[in-house]
């Protein structure tokens, strides 16, 4: 059982296996932690947490990490214009971010590592890069790449040369007039007055990494020069995935990433997200509508990753109403949510659900089959198929059990009742147990008594919390 996926790099759908015969090993680029995450970014971290969900269900282990960028233009500017101090700045961005893929069930990558903590690793790479002659500092004291002495630049993305130069300032800033070619882009950005005390030593003076050099490094300490796959959103695939690929591979001349898995955007209403449109939404934006995170995470699942999703709050709503059925069904057939998501698990009967997964991660497909499996089963509960039947009822358990797995749904009475919990509830709690993991009793404390407060008692578990009414 093999899962088949796009490859962006080679326009072919790829089987996708461990090169070490072990564990898929892949990376995802992680947000960049500056404000919350919206529902789009959320479309590329929940496919990415189904492709892990499918190769686990199919017995596949894997090894995921995602970093956090904690260092760039967006993080320095807003944290100064807040006036807090840069790490605390993004570690509550961090937070929020981590609260936010709890609530929408995605696993924990196995590491989840910082630009910020990757500096000496950064700067070596660089280092190499220049010892290479592949990078050059400039007259402004930043360090570019040169791209013109990497033969195969362009291969991922299929960009002409004029197209490479013209798109390449995009996300660099004005100051780089003094780059030898307008493709070349910073590897580290000498320090401006603007970048206030957000600033490390390195060989070429004060200064900060580029934003590509960080995925790069980060890479090449947790994964090798060489790994599985490496994963983001379409608007990554140039030039920040195409810059990755020529800082490590002008070094190591060995492939860098064997696949490489885009997620094509979330659209609004038709449109392109964002802020001016006031159509970019958050998660907690949706709860305040009265949204759970478990409709949102179907409703981003309901599309092929390879095509453009609309987000409508009629999709919203069908969504709700599928979760409902699934309950209904998980029900009527006395199903009890098993939360250990990281086993092997059988299909059984809902087989040609994992087969649609299997497929490039056909999602909608997926669903189709199982929601037509729902009803056929039900259908043959209705006419006694199943009296008396333990063995087949317990293959429908198990089957049920691997599909909620493999698209990460969480679905059983306990699930319907999560629904009624205001999300700044939810958030308290989470904030409350993440205290408590940290053993900051202090603030765990107090953040039990405000929820106390507000009407909610916490009862911890070995693995975690649940919330009940008080009155
Ligand atoms: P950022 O925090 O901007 O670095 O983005 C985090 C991830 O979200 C990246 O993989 C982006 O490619 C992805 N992303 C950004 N906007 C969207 C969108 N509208 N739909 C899907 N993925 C997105
Ligand atoms: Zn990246």
């Amino acid at each position: 059982m093999v899962l088949k996926l796009y490859d962006t790099l080679t326009r072919e759908v790829r089987e996708v296996f461990p090169m070490d015969g072990q564990s898929v090993r892949f990376y995802g680029c992680g947000p960049t932690v500056y404000g919350p995450a919206h529902i789009g970014n959320f479309r590329t971290f929940v496919m990415q947490d189904v492709f892990r969900r499918v190769l686990e269900t199919s017995g596949q282990q894997t090894f995921h990490v995602r970093n956090l960028t904690d260092v760039d233009d967006k993080t320095i500017r807003q944290s100064q214009e807040e006036g807090i101090k840069l790490e605390d700045f993004t570690a509550n961005w961090t937070t929020r971010f981590q609260n936010d893929c709890e609530l929408l069930n995605l696993m924990a990558p196995h590491i989840e590592p910082s630009a910020v903590g990757h500096i000496p690793e950064q700067i070596a790479l660089i280092e190499r890069l220049i010892e290479k002659d592949k990078a050059y500092q400039a007259k402004d004291g930043s360090v570019y790449f040169r791209v013109e002495a990497f033969a195969e630049y362009g291969r991922l993305s299929r960009l002409a040369d004029r197209e490479i130069t013209t798109s390449a300032p995009v996300r660099e800033t004005s100051d780089e007039y003094d780059r030898d070619s307008a493709a070349d882009f910073a590897l580290w950005k000498a320090r401006r007055p603007e970048d206030g005390e957000n600033f490390w030593n390195s060989p070429w003076g004060e200064g900060r990494p580029g934003w590509h050099i960080e995925c790069s490094a980060i890479c090449m300490k947790h994964l090798g020069e060489s790994f599985d796959l490496h994963s983001g959103g379409v608007d990554l695939v140039f030039p920040h995935h195409e810059n990755e690929i020529a800082q490590v591979e002008a070094v190591t001349c060995k492939t860098f990433a064997r696949h490489w898995f885009h997620i094509a955007h979330l659209m609004v209403e038709g449109q392109k997200m964002s802020k001016s449109l006031g159509n970019l939404y958050t998660l907690s934006d949706l709860a305040e509508k009265g949204y759970h995170p478990q409709e949102i995470r179907y409703l981003l699942l309901s599309g092929n990753y390879r095509q453009p999703l609309n987000f409508t709050f009629d999709s919203l709503g069908a969504a709700r109403k599928a979760i409902s059925k699934l309950t209904d069904f998980a029900s009527r057939f006395g199903f009890e949510y098993k939360d250990n998501s990281q086993l092997k698990r059988e299909f059984g009967p809902f087989y040609p659900v994992q087969e649609a997964l299997l497929t490039d991660l056909n999602t909608p497909e997926a669903l189709g089959r199982l929601f037509r499996l729902v009803r056929e089963l039900t259908e043959a509960w209705h006419r006694g198929e199943f009296d008396g039947e333990t063995d087949k009822i317990k293959a429908v358990h198990e089957g049920y059990q691997a599909c909620l797995d493999a698209f990460g749904l969480v679905v059983d009475a306990k699930a319907q009742e999560s629904i009624d919990i205001p999300y700044d509830i939810q958030e308290m709690a989470q904030k409350r147990w993440q205290s408590k993991c940290n053993k900051n009793w202090a603030e765990a404390d107090q953040l039990r008594d405000e929820l106390l407060k507000l009407g909610w008692i916490v009862k911890d578990g070995k693995e975690g919390f649940e919330l009940a009414k008080s009155d």
